[in-house]
């Protein structure tokens, strides 16, 4: 088969498909039914564990800390016994490492005994930690291959569960990942202890509203948007394939104008393939809630009720990799990459972000009572504050080559970090900050915390253009990509939260304030200093607009517009120091995440850049002469009798793959260049400035001649094709 009738035969085979076979009786099973069946949850241990070990474990992941060995081993024989009853034969310890993706190694839980029988290993100590051979993992240098031992250690607070394939299933423990010497090869690591360090400064500022006392947790709730292609389509494209994105398509004759995807009725085959992605995660416990359709054809996304910051991040990887399966089971692939399509919407991955106790409640909500008011007013400051600050930091943790593509691309949010907090909150923000009067009701006096004025409920107003919406009791982080573990932005939003509550719990401390009636003047100060020195950070506005890069340049907020410009803020000296102060990470630990991050965005441009040269070669330019020498013929033909031709078309052709082998060729002469680049932020800026401009003109050159040569010719499938046939 040649190129055209692969893409000819997909095309019809998807034209036939059959009707999707249904698989699920509601009434006979219904969702209640499956909730959790695959989760070692924290009821099964209850019913299961002896009463002292289950009181024993409970603690343990209350408090944080290590499990008894004792105990450890009579979780593990529960667990086992549990996970074997649902036809486990494995188990697996699951890290997190620094690739942003899932790794696992599975174990059998027997093992062959010398009276021909077998025995089962699974004891505590293999439950809690486990040894695999790391030393493949990126770590930044942190262990060298000599020293490669890395452990893997049970996250107790984290549930085990099971995962199922036709032919088995395989208990699996969420860990986390460190070196022996301690030090986090992993993205759970950071997380937790980004965790412990905003509980520590939240319940210093907590203790003068009354409401201390419980763990004040994050939480995080990630939508998800991603794309669903045909699988035929997707193996006729190296690109889709070897990068998750395509290197070269010309825009289809129908784009997203219409705006009649958003929100639009749900195809059948791509609606059966998210009720059976629902179904896998209600299994494993994750609280699969919304779907819809996004902006871009072929788009769509699935939210899930938030979660502890912990739990979220490992449900937000177990999302991504059931939809990854699950679409396979309906022919389709789904695309996690940040710009799957040029032309069209990117994906994100909405970061909802908020924190809480059960004392408390949920923070960001400016609550009922002037003393929740002024609860909520000190963080809500704290996250100005901290957004103002750490601006810089938090683009450098949602920096990424595929996120590149899609920041700042007009329907994604800038890559200047601004907060919407809408106009009502930002009035009565303000009326405090400037010492206008302000109109309390009587039982606003009644508590004391008079100069504080009511705040207003959430109006309902939404900012769908800025990075840091605010959004009634939560934050929403727009500017995460897709693809990525939500670990790294949720580690800098705690850790930079530690870091302006721990200010403002001093402030409170040094006022000899002893409750919530005699905190009202020392709120007022913190909103007042923050507002004057912070409120640079606030714009309602539409972040898209050109006014908007004008006006932040003005207000000078930072823009730092690729990974190249962002990845170096992560070691900067006053992040390092950040990170060392709240015991999040280490300064060894912060420059092997810079190196594994930047050495990463080189290496995806690097695929990118070689699937280009590959491309172009051997797809693109054998078409276009073949085209050619079409024309060519049919011109000789035309004039053998008497016609006189016209070139006009085959000029075009020939200059395009002039202009293709000439820039193709200047793309190899630069990446010989590149090779001889040492130094990793040289390198970085090297691929920024020089290699991905020279790709983009080869696609452009590429991207008009799709638009000339005869469609049964065209190798690669269209982006009609890819984003309307389903
Ligand atoms: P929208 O599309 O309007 O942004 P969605 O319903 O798609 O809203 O997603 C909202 C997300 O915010 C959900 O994942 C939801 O669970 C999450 N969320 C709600 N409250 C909180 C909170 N307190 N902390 C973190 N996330 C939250
Ligand atoms: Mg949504």
């Amino acid at each position: 088969m040649n190129a055209n009738q692969t893409r000819q035969a997909a095309i019809a085979a998807i034209a036939t498909n059959d009707a999707v076979a249904s698989q699920f009786d509601y009434t006979q099973q219904p969702t209640s039914s499956v909730w959790g069946d695959n989760v070692f949850s924290v009821a099964e241990m209850a019913e299961r564990l002896p009463k002292n070990v289950y009181r024993s474990l409970k603690k343990t992941i209350a408090d944080g800390g290590t499990l008894d060995l004792t105990v450890a081993d009579a979780v593990a024989e529960a667990m086992k016994t549990w996970a074997i009853e649902r036809g486990a034969t494995h188990y697996a310890h699951v890290f997190y490492p620094l690739t942003g993706l899932t790794a696992e190694k599975h174990d059998s839980f027997f093992d062959p005994d010398t009276s021909g029988g077998t025995i089962s290993g699974f004891e505590g100590k293999t439950l809690i930690q486990g040894e695999p051979d790391g030393s493949s993992f990126p770590s930044g240098g942190i262990r060298q291959t000599f020293e490669a031992r890395g452990y893997t250690i049970w996250d107790v607070t984290s549930p085990a569960y099971i995962m199922e394939n036709p032919n088995g299933a395989t208990l699996c423990i969420p860990t986390a990942f460190v070196s022996w010497t301690g030090e986090a090869l992993d993205k759970k690591t950071p997380v937790l202890r980004s965790m412990q360090a905003l509980n520590e400064q939240a319940q210093r500022v907590l203790r003068f509203f009354d409401t201390a006392g419980a763990f004040v947790s994050s939480t995080a709730g990630a939508e998800q948007e991603y794309f669903l292609v045909d699988k035929r389509f997707y193996y006729s494209r190296p690109d889709l394939m070897a990068s998750g994105r395509t290197l070269f398509g010309a825009p289809p004759p129908k784009g997203q104008e219409f705006d009649d995807h958003y929100f639009g009725a749900i195809h059948d085959r791509v609606l059966a393939c998210m009720f059976d992605v629902e179904r896998e995660l209600f299994k494993l416990g994750i609280p699969a809630k919304t779907r819809h359709n996004e902006v871009a054809p072929g788009q769509y996304e699935l939210a899930p009720v938030f979660e502890f910051s912990n739990i979220a991040t490992d449900h937000q990887q177990l999302i991504m990799t059931t939809l990854r399966k699950v679409a396979e089971k309906y022919g389709l692939i789904c695309l996690m990459h940040e710009k799957p399509f040029a032309g069209v919407n990117g994906s994100g991955k909405h970061l909802n972000y908020s924190m809480g106790s059960s004392i408390a409640g949920n923070l960001f909500d400016p609550g009922d009572t002037p003393a929740e008011n002024a609860q909520f007013l000190v963080f809500c400051s704290a996250m100005i504050q901290s957004v103002f600050r750490w601006s810089k930091l938090l683009r450098a943790a949602v920096a990424s080559a595929s996120n590149d593509h899609r920041l700042g691309a007009n329907e994604a949010p800038p890559a200047i970090l601004s907060i919407f907090l809408g106009d009502e909150l930002t009035q009565a923000i303000e009326a405090i900050a400037t010492g206008s009067p302000v109109t309390a009701k009587q039982d606003t006096l009644s508590v004391g915390v008079d100069v504080l004025p009511p705040i207003p409920k959430h109006s309902g107003d939404r900012n769908r253009t800025s990075p840091m919406a605010f959004t009634g009791n939560r934050f929403e982080f727009r500017a995460v990509g897709s693809s990525m573990s939500i670990a790294g932005p949720l580690v800098v939003l705690n850790t930079i939260m530690a870091e302006s509550l721990s200010e403002f719990a001093d402030k409170l401390e040094a006022s000899g304030a002893s409750s919530v009636g005699e905190v009202g003047s020392v709120v007022e100060s913190i909103v007042k200093d923050v507002w004057t020195g912070c409120s640079a950070v606030v714009f309602n506005g539409d972040g898209y607009s050109d006014n908007w890069h004008a006006e932040a340049e003005k207000r000078g907020l930072p823009n730092l517009k690729t990974a190249a410009d962002a990845l170096p803020q992560i070691k900067a000296p006053e992040a390092v120091e950040l990170f060392k102060k709240f015991s999040v990470l280490s300064e060894r630990e912060v420059h092997s995440r810079y190196d594994v991050y930047a050495e990463q965005y080189i290496a995806s441009v690097n695929v990118e850049s070689n699937l280009v040269v590959e491309m172009v070669r051997t797809l693109i330019f054998p078409a276009a002469v073949r085209y050619q020498g079409e024309l060519a013929q049919s011109l000789a033909n035309l004039k053998a009798i008497g016609i006189e031709p016209d070139h006009k078309t085959v000029d075009k052709i020939t200059d395009l793959i002039k202009n293709i082998q000439d820039v193709t060729e200047g793309l190899e002469t630069l990446k010989a260049k590149e090779a001889e680049i040492t130094d990793v932020e040289e390198h970085c800026t090297f691929v920024k400035d020089e290699i991905l401009p020279v790709m983009l003109t080869i696609r452009e050159y590429v991207d008009t001649l799709e638009g000339y040569v005869a469609d049964d010719l065209w190798p690669l499938p269209t982006y009609q094709e890819m984003l309307y046939i389903r």
